[in-house]
């Protein structure tokens, strides 16, 4: 009974050669994990009851020509007197957490207030009215939170963390943000190439995290922006492409589409600690750090 099972050992040599045809497989295989983008839409919803620049980012969302049925996170603003605040408003975000996509926390101030300008007794109250808020919409409380301008400080992380929220920035940012005075971009291409180039040497030093097999590349939309809403396609397209362009592998289906997955994914991707020094798009480093 011993001979069939000698037979069967590999020769030192073949053993050897297979070990090393092995090794080979699996380095090639644990480079970083390919990019997916996780779609982000801060602001939102918008109030308007015809052409409502957020209903009109659902539908593309829910099918277009590249991924149907992709999911987003909405950085909600329930409070927001021309917005989220409004019946309109918060019909919005029931329906967005209804098609699955994960609803975050922006603000729960009338206006866009900066929260490091608050104190902490007011921003901790501000925190758990939008956390009451989304959650007598959706059902759940909100994991996810991100901060108006990008600002932030240890006693802001601290007030978010105690309402069980977690810090998502962003890795590509559209500069659709109407606080610049402008609703439009001529340069859409071009800054998108330009962030997703800065993305990629991070994501090719393995400094990004990889959930399920993928590395999220969190972009930024405003999806109160007529602009963005009427060009949110094209986005998508522009996205593709300039990956292309700079050889960075997408997952077979390049935008999320599960809920759960992408709040994994974006979880992951959270700053919890000011020790992380993230590298904020466009001016907002020289302006917060
Ligand atoms: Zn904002």
């Amino acid at each position: 009974m011993i001979e069939p099972v000698l037979a069967l050992r590999p020769r030192p040599l073949l053993a050897a050669l297979s070990l090393l045809l092995f090794s080979a497989a699996a380095a090639a295989q644990s480079g970083p994990a390919p990019v997916r983008f996780l779609l982000t839409f801060d602001d939102g919803p918008a109030a308007a009851v015809n052409d409502n620049p957020t209903v009109h980012i659902l539908e593309v969302l829910a099918h277009n020509q590249h991924q149907d049925h992709i999911k987003a996170v909405f950085f909600t603003q329930t409070r927001a007197w021309h917005g989220g605040g409004t019946e309109m408003g918060r019909w919005l975000i029931r329906r967005e957490y209804a098609e699955g996509h994960v609803i975050g926390l922006h603000t729960a101030t009338p206006l866009h207030s900066n929260h490091r300008f608050m104190s902490r007794e007011t921003l901790d109250a501000t925190m758990q009215l939008g956390v009451d808020d989304l959650k007598a919409e959706t059902g759940v409380a909100p994991k996810l939170v991100r901060p108006p301008f990008w600002a932030y400080d240890a006693d802001t992380l601290a007030s978010y963390h105690a309402h069980g929220l977690h810090m998502l920035l962003t890795d590509l940012n559209a500069n659709d943000g109407k606080i610049y005075g402008i609703n439009f971009s001529w340069h859409k291409r071009s800054n998108m190439l330009k962030h997703l180039a800065e993305t990629r040497k991070r994501w090719a030093a393995g400094d990004m995290p990889s959930v399920d097999g993928y590395t999220p590349v969190v972009v930024t939309f405003h999806d109160v922006n007529t602009y963005t809403s009427s060009h949110i396609e094209e986005y998508l397209d522009i996205l593709l492409d300039v990956a292309r362009e700079l050889n960075v592998p997408l997952a077979d289906k390049p935008f999320y589409d599960n809920h759960d997955e992408l709040e994994r994914a974006a979880l992951a991707a959270t700053i919890n600690s000011t020790d992380v020094k993230p590298r904020l798009p466009g001016l907002w480093n020289w302006l917060w750090q």
